[in-house]
């Protein structure tokens, strides 16, 4: 049974922005009957009175919460959990609820819809351009470089590190880019999302300059083919688990398994992991206006690794795949 609360507090820099719009990295904001109230320090304050006009602000060394029943977020830090249990009254009941904190940020407003979409757009633009620019005899770095480059250029930068997997370095899923030099033939794959206006994008490509052939060829249909059964099944009312399983089943059936050890897919926002999360234990329930990446993968240790990730938003009888670029 759910346990009401009298308030619940917001450290998460997300989680803040959200609430109130105010991007900044040390506030606390306290939600309870008579509103919502944003305690951060003298550098952002000047900013929260121009960005949120009607939002109270006070200074973050005078931070109360009334209430016997205190909603908290999971990842609040030992350090941070103390600082919570000094600002609430003595004898406060914590109570955890991070899950119905993320629930919030899921379902995606009209205007945070549109700013998905950009950021997918460009991110798209991006990798076409990169990708061009890719000549024998780079390094993962130099690639990754090029990548970074464009989106600072363009966007605001990277929503998280640019992994550029040169040949059997692809086996390694989140391989950081290092000094393998690209002989122009091999396959690469590059997972990258660039920022614009707060919010994220992700997506994975496997370059092949040369038609694969053998077992590369092979792992590449079969990842294939799941990416496409996942996006033809996401649909409002199925749990992130039968999502899941729809892309592990092909990827079972085609032999490769235990080769896919990671989620089919996450939440993307303000965050580039958020909810839903589309695990093999994910009980989250798509809806529309939700956000989800489809991204199955099969990985052979010292050999090959493919990896095919597109950026979908859950409509009323489906989805609809935002992630142009070919693959
Ligand atoms: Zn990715
Ligand atoms: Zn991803």
């Amino acid at each position: 049974m759910k346990v009401k609360t009298d308030a619940i507090v917001l450290r998460h820099p997300a989680n803040v922005r959200a609430a109130t719009g105010i991007d900044c990295d040390n506030a606390w904001v306290v939600e309870d009957a008579a509103g919502t109230c944003l305690y951060t320090d003298f550098r952002y304050i000047p900013m929260a009175h121009r960005v949120a006009p009607k939002l109270k602000v006070r200074d973050i060394r005078k931070v109360s919460v009334k209430g016997r029943r205190i909603g908290y977020e999971s990842t609040l830090t030992m350090a941070e959990f103390a600082a919570l249990r000094r600002f609430a009254p003595r004898g406060a009941k914590f109570i955890d609820r991070t899950r119905e904190i993320l629930a919030r940020r899921a379902v995606k407003r009209p205007e945070e819809i549109e700013k998905l979409r950009a950021a997918v757009a460009l991110n798209d633009r991006i990798w076409q351009t990169a990708s061009r620019r890719f000549k024998a005899g780079m390094t993962e770095k130099a690639m990754a470089r090029v990548i970074r480059g464009l989106m600072l250029e363009l966007g605001d930068g990277e929503a998280f590190d640019t992994i550029v997997c040169v040949g059997a370095n692809a086996a390694e899923c989140h391989h950081v880019p290092d000094g393998t030099v690209w002989n122009g033939r091999e396959p690469v794959l590059v997972d990258m999302g660039v920022k614009l206006d707060g919010y994220c994008s992700d997506m994975t490509r496997c370059l092949r300059p040369v038609r694969p052939r053998g077992l590369y060829a092979k792992v590449y249909d079969l990842v294939l083919a799941a990416n496409r059964a996942a996006i033809a099944a996401a649909r409002p009312g199925m749990t992130g688990k039968a999502l899941d399983k729809v892309a592990r089943d092909i990827i079972r059936k085609g032999g490769f398994g235990q080769c896919f050890g990671h989620a089919l897919g996450h939440g993307v926002g303000l965050e580039i992991h958020e909810a839903p999360s589309a695990s093999k234990a994910s009980d989250w329930v798509l809806a529309p206006g939700m956000f989800v990446t489809i991204e199955p993968g099969v990985y052979l240790e010292g050999n090959l690794g493919v990896r095919i990730e597109d950026l979908v938003l859950i409509t009323e009888t489906g989805c609809e795949v935002l992630s142009t670029s070919e693959k």
